[in-house]
């Protein structure tokens, strides 16, 4: 499979017709988005029996501490406890994260044996939502790299793979969720059951390594993107989705954003830790954009409602999807980046 262009990725009114095209705020509404979805069903904390009534803070026979995942600096400026969660903001990168994280043991657990979310992902609005970003996305790293052999890191109920392999390519899901995992696998779909660090995979045997909404989970998004590094042809493409923590809808929101929630949500990137962590990675970046705007999220603040539940309308004619995204203040970063060859793994010129 060689590069493709489609004509829309270099016109920016197209372009953003198709990202407007998956923002489920635009299409649907927030309110009638979020209902659909049965997003209220996974609000509660699941480690609320954990907390410490007098810190607010989780049990520290539960907690692991750890230093900045991008630039390994000490935990800088709190922000803000939510869930029993210390959210620190690193001094050096910008990276906010959760600075005292679940024990190991707890972590794996939760993910293995996770329902709430995944049934969130199952549903209609949601699945119609994922396959038009997937499809975007797809497309946007269809005209950087050539090749059949897909990746996925935390294939989650397998949407993305499954489109991939409607479009030709060759996926593999990683997954470590038990169900999700045995699903795929029943579909004639290649699973690994295992961790990165772990599946022992072939150097270079992938042209395209996926992760959609993964990287805010890792304890050590790293590691795993240097074994995502090592896994890729030598003109393969990495494509990450991540939530933007410079976003607007996070900027107004603040604590009050859902995308904070310590016992999964570990790290949040803005537009420069993120770009630390490629270029540290020897990763060099060939698109890097933001989609879905949460504007339905952002006039309810500002209508003084229920962000994720009301109805209000626009509040300001200024604040259009083109506008945030020119500004890179949507809610996710899309990045695409190919391996950079100019140094070896260790840094040093070669
Ligand atoms: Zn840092």
């Amino acid at each position: 499979m060689g590069l493709k262009q489609p004509k829309w990725l270099l016109n920016p009114e197209k372009r953003l017709e198709r990202k407007n095209s998956f923002d489920a705020s635009l299409v649907m509404g927030t309110a009638n988005f979020n209902r659909h979805t049965g997003r209220q069903n996974t609000l509660a904390p699941p480690f609320g029996h954990f907390l410490d009534h007098d810190t607010g803070l989780l049990k520290g026979e539960y907690l692991t501490p750890r230093n900045c995942p991008v630039c390994a600096s000490p935990p800088g400026q709190g922000l803000f406890v939510k869930d029993g969660f210390r959210h620190v903001r690193c001094p050096k990168c910008d990276l906010i994260y959760v600075s005292l994280i679940l024990r190991e043991d707890l972590m794996l657990k939760y993910w293995r044996e996770e329902e709430a979310w995944t049934n969130v992902l199952l549903t209609g609005p949601q699945v119609e939502m994922d396959r038009l970003k997937y499809a975007y996305g797809l497309e946007v790293a269809q005209s950087h790299f050539s090749g059949k052999r897909v990746l996925d890191i935390g294939a989650g109920t397998g949407h993305f793979v499954r489109l991939a392999g409607e479009k030709g390519f060759e996926p593999t899901a990683m997954e470590l969720n038990k169900e999700s995992a045995e699903k795929l696998k029943e579909e004639g779909i290649e699973v690994i059951v295992k961790s990165m660090e772990l599946a022992d995979l072939e150097s270079g045997s992938f042209d395209l390594v996926t992760l959609w909404e993964v990287l805010e989970h890792l304890t050590d998004p790293k590691v795993v993107l240097s074994e995502a590094r090592r896994l890729l042809s030598p003109d393969g493409a990495l494509l990450i989705l991540v939530p933007n923590s410079a976003s607007l809808v996070t900027r107004l929101l603040h604590e009050k954003s859902r995308t904070f929630g310590g016992h999964s949500h570990l790290n949040h990137f803005n537009p420069m830790s993120l770009r630390t962590l490629l270029d540290d990675l020897h990763f060099e970046i060939v698109e890097f954009e933001t989609v879905i705007t949460e504007l339905g999220a952002i006039n309810n603040h500002l209508a003084f409602e229920d962000p994720y539940l009301g109805e209000a309308n626009p509040f300001f004619e200024f604040l259009t999807p083109k506008m945030i995204h020119e500004n890179l203040w949507g809610s996710r970063l899309l990045a695409l980046a190919k391996v950079r060859n100019d140094r070896d793994a260790s840094g040093k010129a070669s």
